[in-house]
């Protein structure tokens, strides 16, 4: 793995020498192998401990026979999402349904419960891997108290820029102190931040993720510059309900399950060869005996190439897998982990990351998710004997309004967690937060 972290300079080069820098934007989507090479300018040892831990968790990974599917206990993560918008862009503070889609998104690839599943060529029916690995809203904050897993932040400041990721700007969407928003507990939470990450600009870096590195996380704000341990996310890019759009690429939530990969430890298909810009690598890809090797990052979706020979078990040759998330193919064309990543990502989980398995985050009420605007409340008892109480077990701030069966309005804006109902019958009690709302059906008896 030493020889492609060599591959950077050449890289820079390159950027700067050709006249290929809109396409190397459009290729360069993924911050992974920059936030890599920046946590080593601050941590000299970062790199070095980072590709120890990947080689470790390859040789497990490989030592098992290819085509074994993985997958099993279903582990569950809790998520803590930053979303840090800035004043002047109101459309960056996403809705709370976007938000919830994402969760969903994650929930249907690492269960490979996703529809387009079906897409899949068969050829790579036998090497396709289910992660059965779920996430959700955490329901606790790091002090115990409840929540609903949302963090948002109103910011006058500015992250990132054009061409080059500026990891240091980037950086400071995960700080308070600069106008971002300080992690959850990195050891118990995973958190995902939300935001623009190009100050501004056509955004051409849409995620980064740290990976995990077999060594303890570094106290927040020990080195002010660092990339806290985390996802971080274009709003643009972010689920696929998502009212913003980025020009030339169809957003569907691939970005965050591509993030989320490398959190639990895969690496692209093509390993830093940067769209073709070094010409073909056929040796530089993941090290996993069963993803198919591929001379490049994928653009666009071409069912037709086949760019290496391999030697897959007794499979042997595959195409390039543009199927695969951890590709540069466009989201559309994505549906699908290999076994041996499947491999990597639990092992990562239980042995790397294990303090998510035991996390206050998941300390619900029992049968609650906060995945869903309804499950942050109770509306009790039902049916009633005219008193209803509200209960917001994430303590968001509400409006209650009441009709009656005819859709009558009977109270509105009421702010209490008490309603009186004058007589016996049907209705309807709206709940709404300044982005949601959910209607509760009540019976007065
Ligand atoms: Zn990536």
């Amino acid at each position: 793995m030493k020889k492609i972290f060599t591959h950077f300079a050449v890289f820079y080069l390159a950027i700067f020498c050709t006249s290929v820098i809109s396409a190397q934007q459009i290729s360069d989507q993924c911050g992974f192998n920059h936030a890599i090479d920046y946590q080593n300018s601050i941590y000299s040892n970062y790199k070095q401990q980072v590709n120890a831990l990947y080689n470790n968790l390859l040789e497990k990974a490989n030592l098992n026979a290819e085509i074994t599917k993985k997958g099993g206990v279903v582990y569950t993560i809790p998520v803590v999402f930053h979303v840090v918008w800035n004043s002047a862009s109101p459309n960056q503070n996403l809705a709370d349904s976007v938000l919830f889609e994402q969760i969903n998104v994650l929930n249907e690839d690492f269960s490979r419960t996703n529809a387009d599943t079906s897409n899949l060529r068969p050829a790579f029916f036998p090497i396709a891997g289910r992660p059965d690995i779920q996430f959700q809203l955490a329901c606790k904050d790091t002090n115990g108290n409840m929540t609903n897993g949302i963090v948002r932040i109103e910011t006058d400041s500015s992250f990132g820029g054009g061409g080059i990721p500026d990891m240091a700007s980037i950086a400071g969407i995960q700080n308070t102190n600069q106008g971002g928003s300080d992690a959850w507990n990195t050891d118990e939470y995973l958190n995902i931040w939300i935001g623009d990450i190009n100050s501004g600009s056509s955004p051409s870096l849409l995620g980064i993720a740290t990976p995990p590195v077999g060594l303890p996380n570094w106290p927040s704000g020990s080195v002010p510059a660092e990339l806290t341990d985390g996802v971080i996310i274009h709003y643009s890019a972010f689920g696929r309900n998502n009212p913003n759009t980025i020009p030339g690429i169809d957003v569907n939530g691939r970005t965050v399950t591509h993030e989320v990969g490398h959190y639990l430890g895969v690496r692209h298909t093509a390993e830093n060869t940067f769209g073709g810009l070094l010409g073909s690598i056929c040796g530089d890809d993941d090290g996993l005996n069963d993803t198919p090797t591929c001379d490049q990052s994928q653009q666009g979706c071409d069912l037709t190439r086949n760019s290496c020979n391999d030697t897959i078990g007794t499979i042997g040759d595959l195409p390039d897998m543009v199927e695969n998330y951890m590709d540069y193919s466009d989201q559309t064309c994505q549906n699908s982990f290999t076994n041996g990543q499947v491999s990597i990502m639990r092992d990562v989980v239980v042995n790397h990351r294990a303090g998510l398995l035991t996390s206050p985050g998941l300390d619900c009420p029992t049968g609650i998710k906060f995945n869903d605007f309804a499950d942050n409340f109770e509306v009790y008892p039902n049916p009633s004997n005219g008193i209803v109480n509200i209960k917001s077990y994430s303590g968001i701030k509400f409006n209650v309004t009441v009709y009656n069966s005819i859709g009558q309005t009977i109270e509105s804006n009421l702010n209490g967690n008490q309603i009186m109902l004058p007589q016996k019958g049907v209705y309807f009690i709206k709940i709404s937060s300044d982005k949601e709302t959910v209607v509760k059906k009540i019976v007065n008896h």
